[in-house]
């Protein structure tokens, strides 16, 4: 541990198991550390550094940004959100946008999207159907759709007007609803990210949408982690040919500045009325000029087909290289959304890995999750396989 790191830890709450290390500098995938060492970066800040870092098109346009405007006022019009508003719409078959910053925040509004659109229909106790397994973010709201006890523990009372039901269960979701007149919407993420890279089937979704159509719910989706390209679509769901009413987007949205988003359209995309909503920081020039960018990049350099080539190039290289190994269950994924599953815990792998000059994430205990940079290239993702391998048996074999 360097002198850094036990100088800046005192009076930064404690809110995070650190790994002891402590980064200074990013090209590409790669991050280094104060100390120079480097770094293959399996987790991208977690699905947010899409373009990777120091991007040759990305940081110049941030540049020319920061000398014009960072930030405003939603008193006034923000011609950025117009035209980043516009690039989502084109994308998704939405109509309708609203920022914000953050993925909690996103789904926030989602919520209140639904919360508001059974009030307005005369529902005064509006109910919305969550997941075993979901994540959607730490605030009251978003903690309280989420399932892990541990996210939640401690900071009761939580909110009424949940339903949980087991995910890629159509019986079961009938069941729990069955004559629920309060029912106003289901809110689901297309692959269950921090609750172990689940993916939801494909026609699992398109019975969920029947569902909410013959209902008159909301279908909502949270693409925080699975949407801009991550799975190689721009969403996730188009996989499933199904469009929801609702999505929310975050993470990858703005290659590292913070960006979110919530996406609606049809009945959804009017519920929000002035004076429902807002957010000082939402839909800032600096923010707005990182989605688009993000955006045009991504296109530019068809980022699109390339995450599902490498990702399907990695899945398979994982396979070959872990897939036979007792103790790795399965390996599964969409693009670059890849989850490694063990028979056994491996929260340890995340220090060890770093050890080994790797950063990557474990979710769910057991899960060990890879979130690369869009552009990780064949290299790098051979070269993460042959880091990850001697880690992965000696995880084993402990
Ligand atoms: C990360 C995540 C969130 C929360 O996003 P924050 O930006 O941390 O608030 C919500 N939903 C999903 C699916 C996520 O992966």
């Amino acid at each position: 541990m360097t002198a850094f790191i036990e100088a800046a830890s005192p009076h930064v709450m404690n809110t995070y198991g650190r790994v002891p290390i402590a980064l200074e500098r990013g090209q590409g995938c790669r991050v280094w550390d104060v100390n120079g060492k480097e770094y293959l970066d399996a987790l991208g800040g977690i699905a947010v550094n899409t373009l990777g870092h120091n991007h040759p098109k990305l940081v110049p346009a941030l540049q020319h940004q920061l000398t014009q405007l960072i930030h405003t006022s939603n008193y006034y019009h923000v011609p950025g959100q117009e035209t980043l508003a516009q690039m989502l719409v084109e994308r998704s078959l939405m109509t309708n946008v609203f920022f914000c910053s953050t993925g909690l925040e996103a789904n926030e509004a989602a919520i209140k999207i639904a919360r508001k659109y059974g009030v307005d229909q005369g529902i005064a106790r509006p109910e919305i159907v969550v997941f075993d397994y979901a994540f959607h973010g730490r605030s009251i709201a978003t903690m309280t759709a989420t399932s892990n006890p541990k996210v939640r523990e401690g900071f009761g009372p939580l909110l009424d007007g949940f339903i949980r039901v087991a995910p890629n269960d159509y019986a079961a979701l009938l069941a729990a609803t069955e004559g629920n007149a309060n029912i106003t919407a289901v809110m689901l993420e297309p692959i269950q990210g921090e609750g172990g890279l689940h993916p939801m089937r494909a026609d699992y979704l398109q019975q969920v949408r029947a569902l909410c159509d013959a209902r008159g719910w909301l279908l909502i989706l949270d693409e925080v982690q699975t949407g801009m390209g991550r799975t190689g679509k721009w969403f996730a769901h188009q996989w499933a040919g199904i469009v929801p009413d609702v999505m929310t987007l975050a993470k990858g949205l703005g290659s590292g500045v913070p960006v979110g988003a919530v996406l609606a359209h049809g009945k959804a995309a009017t519920v929000l009325q002035p004076g429902n909503h807002g957010s000082t920081f939402g839909g800032n020039p600096l923010a707005m000029r990182a989605g688009i960018e993000t955006i045009r990049i991504m296109e530019e350099d068809g980022l699109l087909a390339h995450t599902s080539a490498v990702g399907e190039y990695l899945r398979a290289a994982l396979r070959e290289q872990l897939g036979s190994m007792d103790g790795v269950l399965d390996i599964r994924g969409q693009g670059l959304m890849i989850g490694v599953e063990l028979s056994k815990p491996c929260g340890q792998l995340i220090g060890q890995a770093a050890e080994a000059g790797l950063l990557l994430s474990v979710t769910a205990d057991t899960v060990i999750r890879l979130v690369p940079p869009l552009i990780l290239s064949t290299a790098e993702a051979d070269e993460l396989v042959a880091k990850l391998k001697p880690l992965v048996q000696a995880v084993l074999a402990a």
